[in-house]
């Protein structure tokens, strides 16, 4: 099982002002253009709707930071295989799930995973939205994830 932090909490928080009027629509669909340029790209679909505009813009982005990785450093990294190679070759670095929406702008970090050889798992194919994972180096979330409000808009 990949080590991973899952932003799922914030992410709703965020939709709730949102939804709430505490923050406005600018504000959360703020994506920035090589965000927006990564998404379009090289974006994996998120099979779900967009949680603001309801659209089907909506995308995964991956992006890979560590000391180590050099070049690669910050990279977005859209191959599995690349991952893979990275992470053969590498102790220990970050990855980064991006969500974000091509159409509205929308983007909220989804989660973060430890990955290298540090790290290293056998993960079985189709696994990756396979619970929430353990929470490094926090307290436990309760894995609870209602996905079925999505489409509120205030
Ligand atoms: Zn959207």
């Amino acid at each position: 099982m990949v080590r991973a932090i899952d932003y799922t909490l914030a992410r709703r928080a965020v939709l709730a002002e949102l939804a709430a009027g505490t923050r406005s629509r600018d504000d959360v669909c703020d994506a920035h253009p090589e965000l927006l340029r990564a998404a379009r790209n090289v974006g994996e679909p998120a099979g779900e709707p967009c949680p603001v505009c309801a659209g089907d813009g909506l995308v995964l982005v991956s992006y890979v930071f560590g000391d180590g990785l050099r070049r690669a450093n910050g990279r977005c990294v859209a191959d599995p295989a690349e991952l893979e190679a990275l992470q053969s070759r590498h102790d220990e670095f970050d990855r980064f799930v991006v969500e974000v929406c091509v159409a509205c702008g929308w983007n909220h970090l989804g989660r973060r995973e430890l990955r290298g050889r540090r790290h290293a798992v056998a993960e079985a194919p189709g696994s990756r939205r396979a619970g929430a994972g353990e929470v490094a180096g926090g307290p436990a979330v309760d894995g609870a994830s209602d996905q079925s409000e999505g489409g509120r808009r205030g």
